[in-house]
């Protein structure tokens, strides 16, 4: 019995470390993508034959900007459109779903700093990652490890009857939705702003969250406000969506004035980025995005897509 229960650490043990060799690098919420570099060579169903674009003679943009850094061109297919962090789903926009070999199960990524509901949860592996930091942050913080993942895919939280999330035109398939409630003794109770809990609301975009449904953001959202539902949009959009006080679909609509010529730089996390968008032109668009890989692309799900590129 002993024994048994020591192979079963040990297996535990050697599979947590394989995990942490062969999971996909990321650097503040930016896939840090070395495929991108094969892809061109070989080719791929997703992106297409690349094309290098000198690095040198960047007129315009300065020393930040994305040609500087020796781009290439990416043709994006259409399915991309409904692909990434920043896919919109609301009563104007489809639900769509991620596939499951592209989530992990939750219960593989939970640390000890805080518990979930079941074990067949499944989210994208990194905001299961995200979601890991964020929890740790809040314990270390506040000493308490009082939290639960309740949900990340039926948008039912605890005692939720008088407001549940919004399930007609769900994204919670998407991955990348968590439902947070509070353990009190056996029970569990709905997560609000009351309490050691607010730090999650205060600190939530640092790692990459933001909470979907905001107070006040009705009008914009269709939706009622919804305390417990966050959803993980990577460190860079979530803090352009706090400091500019914007939910999803504010913060879209505003990413419409940033092309590849005239990008949004930002500082995330002690890095620079740049945030463009470029409207979808059909079958095949194409996007100019770093040879060096350091890049995420993101559909709207709608109309355009969405291009983030870590500059330094
Ligand atoms: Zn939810």
């Amino acid at each position: 019995m002993c024994f048994l229960a020591f192979l079963s650490v040990l297996i535990f043990a050697s599979d947590s470390i394989c995990r942490e060799f062969t999971r996909t690098p990321t650097v503040d919420g930016v896939k840090v993508d070395g495929e991108f570099v094969r892809k061109n060579n070989g080719g791929n169903a997703d992106f297409g034959q690349g094309k290098n674009i000198p690095s040198s003679g960047s007129p315009g943009i300065g020393e930040n900007s994305i040609r500087s850094l020796g781009s290439s061109e990416a043709a994006l297919p259409l399915s991309k459109l409904s692909q990434g962090s920043l896919v919109l789903i609301d009563k104007n926009h489809k639900t769509v779903s991620v596939r499951k070999e592209d989530t992990v199960n939750l219960i593989d990524y939970t640390n000890s700093f805080y518990t979930i509901n079941d074990y067949s949860m499944r989210l994208t592996e990194e905001t299961a990652v995200s979601l890991g930091e964020l929890m740790f942050g809040y314990s270390n913080s506040t000493g308490s490890n009082n939290l639960v993942v309740y949900d990340t895919a039926n948008g039912i939280a605890a005692n939720s009857a008088s407001c549940p999330c919004p399930r007609y035109f769900s994204e919670n398939n998407l991955g990348t939705c968590v439902d947070i409630a509070v353990k009190q003794g056996d029970d569990i109770a709905a997560f609000n702003t009351a309490g050691a809990e607010r730090w999650i609301f205060d600190n939530c975009t640092n790692y990459g969250f933001i909470l979907r449904y905001p107070d006040g953001k009705e009008d914009k959202t269709g939706e009622k406000y919804c305390p417990w539902h966050l959803r993980y949009v990577g460190k860079v959009h979530a803090k352009l969506m706090y400091d500019n006080n914007l939910c999803l679909e504010e913060y879209l609509v505003y990413l419409k004035n940033y092309s590849e010529e005239n990008p949004l730089f930002c500082q995330a996390d002690g890095s620079n980025y740049a945030v463009y968008s470029k409207e979808c032109e059909g079958q095949e668009t194409c996007v100019n995005v770093p040879i060096n890989g350091n890049y995420d692309i993101s559909g709207d799900n709608s109309e355009k897509f969405i291009i983030t590129i870590k500059l330094n």
